[in-house]
């Protein structure tokens, strides 16, 4: 018997779905390699079937099949994470939430809002809206990816520093485990009750359980805003700005830092200005006053026109000239790594030369894109062609080694300054070689809670740097 025919006969008409488009559709995510074979006319294989459940139980009951017949199964949001995290391979069920889209409930002077995971991000924002509310959550992807699948990646926002990542905004989660049994964890604004078992799945990348109910910690829509815009000579002095903000209590909505070739790129101030962005939102006096910690200390800056938070605020959703660049072939990524102040300068600087050393690679450059008391996120942009004889195409091959060896040359160098693996895009099949080396001893306690959790191995395999029980779901 089928698996797939199991849990369609054990779900209402119309759960599951295999036609070839549906199929097709769910091969893969927004991960550069991917969109190099597509190109390249070596697709991803896509998965036998796309099950859509509508309700909690129907999630349980696919978990609960699934396990009773060691059928591999990979949550699926809206496909937009970057590092192949749900790649299927040819014998995975994907099961799409995207049904399970409701607002559950809203309690505006609690400041709570309960969503089922499936809810597209701009259209949580929107319902918030009609009551006065905003979660404070806006990942450049906010139109193309759920709450869940935030809260499986550990998100991050582009108004971090004031509203906080997706890991301060849940206040509790519904998932569901390997063979279906569902846990609710508890909602309390804090609560001295063991473990926090909420950490468990945030980040989790569907290894663990498939999270089908948000309750989020929202805010009330700002009333006032404050905007700014300042050079620095160097990565190192607007680095050293962001975190004497930060180090006083200040925590912009925005915070945000340029490199030269990034200023220029964005803002045409030439290469050698590091551009600083600031914007915040709330209630006007806690803006003043944050404001006026950021006007501060900046008071030695070069003050730039406020209009530059304007073009940040227009384009910021704009990747077109990224996918371009992409579609005419060139091998083009972000990889984005944090870590300690004191880190910063020299990890940023390693990191570009790491980049462009490899041969191949015409630009590299970085942003800092959120600030902490303690540090901040590296966030690096490359792009190049592989040096072919003259007149020549690169193949896919090609063009995957040198998209491997530039990752490889810039994570390595993040790592050997003290940065992270990611900061927020998560790990997915891209990054898993790196996990069990960067977690240290904590890699056996993962894989230890993997085993517990989901002891025949059926979710989301292979991910995490996890091993696989099934069929290979690498490139080929
Ligand atoms: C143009 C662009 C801009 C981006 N900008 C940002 C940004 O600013 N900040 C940021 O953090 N990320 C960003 N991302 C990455 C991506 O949008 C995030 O990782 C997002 O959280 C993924 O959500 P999704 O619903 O699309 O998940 P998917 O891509 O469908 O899935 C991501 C991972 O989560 C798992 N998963 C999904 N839903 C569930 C669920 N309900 N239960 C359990 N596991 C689940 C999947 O198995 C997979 O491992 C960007 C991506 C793109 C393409």
């Amino acid at each position: 018997v089928r698996v797939v025919d199991v849990v369609a006969s054990a779900l209402p008409a119309g759960r599951v779905v295999t036609s070839e488009s549906e199929r097709r559709a769910h091969a893969h995510d927004y991960w550069a390699l991917e969109a190099i074979h597509d190109l390249g006319g070596t697709p991803a294989e896509p998965p036998p079937a796309v099950v859509y459940p509508e309700a909690t139980s129907e999630v349980a009951t696919v978990l609960e099949i699934a396990q009773q017949h060691r059928a591999p199964v990979v949550p699926y949001g809206l496909g937009s994470g970057v590092c192949g995290g749900v790649r299927p391979g040819r014998e995975a069920l994907v099961v799409d939430l995207s049904r399970m889209n409701r607002v559950v409930e809203v309690r505006p002077e609690s400041l709570v809002a309960v969503v089922q995971a499936g809810l597209n991000g701009g259209e949580c924002e929107r319902r918030l809206g009609e009551h006065g509310l905003t979660l404070g959550h806006f990942p450049q992807s906010i139109d193309r990816s759920t709450v869940g699948g935030w809260v499986a990646t550990r998100a991050s926002g582009q108004l971090s520093t004031r509203y906080g990542n997706i890991e301060d905004l849940v206040l509790s989660l519904e998932v569901v485990l390997p063979g279906g049994r569902v846990v609710r964890t508890f909602p309390a604004p804090r609560a001295s009750t063991g473990p926090d078992l909420r950490a468990l799945f945030l980040g989790s990348e569907g290894t663990l359980g498939i999270v089908t109910g948000v309750r989020l910690r929202v805010h009330p829509v700002p009333t006032h805003e404050r905007r700014g815009a300042w050079a620095f000579a160097s990565v190192a002095d607007g680095l050293d700005a962001c975190r004497r903000i930060l180090r006083r209590g200040g925590t912009p909505a925005v915070l945000r830092l340029y490199d030269g070739v990034e200023s220029d790129r964005n803002y045409h101030v030439g290469t050698d200005k590091v551009v600083v962005l600031a914007l915040d939102e709330g209630d006007r006096p806690v803006v003043d006053g944050c404001f006026a910690v950021v006007e501060d200390v900046m008071s030695g800056a070069e003050r730039l026109d406020d209009s530059l938070v304007d073009h940040w605020l227009a384009k910021r959703k704009d990747v077109a000239a990224l996918e371009a660049l992409i579609k005419v072939g060139a091998v083009v990524d972000t990889m984005e790594v944090s870590g300690a102040w004191s880190d910063l300068p020299a990890a940023y600087d390693a990191v570009v030369a790491a980049m462009s050393a490899v041969p191949g690679v015409l630009a590299a450059s970085a942003h800092c894109s959120h600030s902490y008391l303690t540090g901040g996120c590296l966030y690096f942009t490359f792009g190049g062609r592989p040096e072919v004889a003259e007149g020549a195409e690169p193949t896919v091959a090609e063009r995957e080694a040198l998209h491997r060896a530039v990752w490889e040359a810039g994570q390595r160098a993040a790592l050997a300054h003290g940065m992270s693996v990611s900061h927020h895009h998560g790990v997915g099949l891209h990054r898993g070689q790196y996990l069990p080396d960067a977690l240290g001893g904590g890699f056996a306690v993962l894989a230890a809670l993997k085993a517990a959790l989901d002891p025949t191995g059926i979710l989301n395999p292979g991910k995490l740097g996890l091993p696989s029980p099934f069929g290979p779901v690498e490139l080929p």
